[in-house]
């Protein structure tokens, strides 16, 4: 009856294009349990039909099944409406409410700004609405902000109530370790004594100890593990005992829970993405500051420690932290170490990190995530400066245009044997062929009475074609060859980029980043290894070819200070009859210098003789010795 008031609104020209029912749910659970609604939404076509639209002009788009409306990104269904509508081929749009076709104000109004440029209706349950008419335009446009509006107070709704939970310290989610919840809901220590003792004895030892990685380092060395209490699941409530890390430990140093205390709002999640990002699934979540921490009820449960004990350990960690930042001032001086990233350790296969010697610019490779995580020892730290020179050298070798021509002769006969290779399959392949031929023709011959002997050769006849069907397939499954640097242009581009690639590299203007981003493209990773008096480097190529290096380890730094031994077996001589001064004039008229580079004086000889023990037979006394 309704139909006929709105009636005047549908024209032919309407009813000549397409009427669409758009049909959409919020989430899964709604698609399975909100039936009725499916029911009322896909009725609409019913109405279209009513309407006075053929059934073959009415179409359902219902892609949209379990998306939410918040935006139209990720919404396939929404979007083909939306272009459907931008082409001119519908003549009306029909949802349940017009308003949910799409919850977010920024698609709503674009989509009713479409419909008005393209003449299109808005049907829902209540009325027809013709967007190029104002009144109607301005009254969808209300709908829609309605329709954010809304949604937005059941987002705040749904979020307050958790918030009063929360404030209350009724909001229950999983407790760490060491605490559980009891049948009236409360949280308890743990009833298991083993369990409780492990949590207590982190906190005692953190207490004595310099810091949290000395507790992994005690449990480490008396090989003792730390529970995990299972949460939810099959396994809902079990426990399980592992080596303790340090994250771990630190997690539990952090965790206010341990201190008596029920926190709401330690981490932060953010779903919303900026437009044009991927829409995120999971979100990113973020630990909140303490001090911005919403909800904090000191007090709430039975704690491991006080609550006073757990913000000094806060403090300490705090002021613990120092250290690794001061260590991160490598990151400032990131680019210097030119491996970093892709070195190896040699000896566990660990990656190997930087870290900076003495506040000098020489970068030292270090195998120490064992000794980070689990309190182990280094495995071995290897001076940087000159693997990084050696992997440069090999690098642009590698790239020397000589080397090049060879390389890329070697492509020319890879060239030629895949063209063999390739004569090789085409003749395996007429071989098959016509094998199935004679196959095929024994079978026709054969007189169709004798059943027997026809289906034998129609068996042989078909594993003839399987054959064919089975070299086909090899055949694709061939590696294809890499035919870019077969081409001949491509190839003196190539040669004419290595010819400057030493200069580019040395090139002042050329960053330690770009030198890094350059050595990725054509290096794998490099493995490092320590010997007595070298270092084995590996490089692995991105090609997977291998290239072995040895640098001379470098001197440690007393043993590059260590005064020369000729120097000393002269001062052994001279000792026995000359003052410290004499030595010292006559081993600087022969030019030799002191382990730190520097003309001899009458002080370091003195100090040489005490170090090495040697006597003098005429001790500093001028008179005596003249
Ligand atoms: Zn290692």
């Amino acid at each position: 009856m309704m139909t006929h008031s709105f009636a005047p609104k549908i024209r032919p020209d309407h009813l000549d294009r397409l009427a669409q029912v758009y049909v959409r749910q919020s989430t899964m659970i709604q698609v399975r349990e909100n039936t009725a609604s499916g029911a009322r939404q896909y009725d609409l076509a019913g109405r279209a039909s009513e309407l006075g639209w053929p059934l073959e002009r009415i179409q359902v788009i219902d892609q949209d099944q379990g998306h939410s409306g918040a935006s139209s990104a990720g919404r396939d269904g929404f979007q083909h409406l939306v272009a459907q509508v931008g082409l001119g081929r519908t003549g009306a749009v029909l949802s349940l409410e017009a308003s949910r076709l799409a919850r977010s104000c920024s698609d709503w109004y674009r989509l009713i700004e479409i419909c008005a440029l393209t003449n299109t209706l808005v049907i829902d349950e209540d009325g027809v609405y013709d967007p190029t008419l104002y009144s109607d335009r301005l009254l969808l446009g209300f709908l829609g902000t309605m329709s954010e509006a809304e949604l937005h107070l059941i987002r705040s709704r749904l979020l307050g109530g958790k918030l009063k939970k929360a404030s209350d310290g009724q909001l229950r989610f999983r407790p760490p370790t060491g605490l559980v919840y009891d049948l009236e809901r409360r949280i308890v220590f743990d009833p298991d004594e083993q369990v409780q003792q492990a949590v207590r004895l982190v906190f005692d030892l953190f207490d004595q100890s310099p810091s949290a990685l000395a507790v992994v380092k005690h449990f480490a060395d008396h090989h003792l593990q730390f529970p995990t209490r299972l949460w939810g699941g099959i396994q809902h409530g079990q426990v399980i005992w592992r080596p303790l890390s340090n994250g771990r430990v630190l997690d539990i140093l952090h965790n206010p829970e341990y201190g008596g205390a029920y926190v709401y709002g330690r981490t932060k999640t953010r779903l919303a993405c900026l437009p044009g990002e991927e829409p995120r699934v999971k979100g990113r979540t973020r630990r909140v500051r303490p001090e911005d921490w919403p909800f904090l009820i000191p007090g709430h449960h039975p704690g491991y420690i006080t609550w006073d004990q757990f913000q000094r350990n806060q403090q300490r960690l705090d002021d613990n932290r120092t250290l690794p930042d001061q260590d991160r001032r490598g990151a400032l001086r990131e680019g210097l170490a030119l491996l970093q990233g892709i070195v190896r350790c040699g000896r566990c296969g660990r990656r190997m990190s930087v870290r900076y010697l003495n506040r000098s610019l020489i970068p030292s490779y270090e195998c120490n995530s064992y000794h980070t995580h689990f309190a182990g020892k280094t495995c071995q730290s290897i001076r940087g400066d000159g693997v990084d020179a050696a992997v440069a050298r090999a690098l642009l070798e590698a790239m020397r245009p000589a080397q090049l021509e060879v390389s890329m002769a070697a492509f020319d006969q890879i060239a030629a044997q895949a063209r063999q290779l390739d004569r090789q399959w085409q003749l395996t392949l007429e071989r098959a062929r016509y094998e199935a031929e004679l196959a095929r023709r024994r079978f026709v011959a054969v007189e169709p009475e004798n059943r027997l002997v026809a289906r034998t050769l129609e068996r042989e006849w078909n594993e003839r074609l399987a054959e064919i069907e089975c070299v086909q397939r090899d055949e694709t499954l061939r590696p294809q060859l890499a035919s870019r640097l077969v081409d001949p242009q491509e190839r003196s581009r190539v040669l004419a980029l290595a010819q400057d690639l030493s200069k580019v590299w040395h090139a002042p203007t050329t960053t330690q980043t770009s030198r890094k981003q350059l050595l990725g493209y054509l290096i794998k990773d490099v493995t490092l290894c320590r010997g007595e008096t070298l270092i084995q480097v590996a490089i692995r190529w991105q090609t997977e070819a291998c290239t072995m290096l040895e640098v001379p380890r470098p001197k440690r730094s007393y043993e590059v200070r260590r005064t020369d031994p000729v120097v000393l077996a002269k001062i052994k001589v001279l000792a026995l009859d000359h003052t410290d001064s004499q030595i010292a004039a006559l081993l600087d008229q022969e030019g030799f210098r002191s382990g730190t580079g520097n003309r001899f004086s009458r002080n370091i000889v003195a100090q040489l003789r005490y170090s090495y023990s040697i006597v003098s037979g005429c001790p500093e006394a001028p008179a005596a010795c003249a």
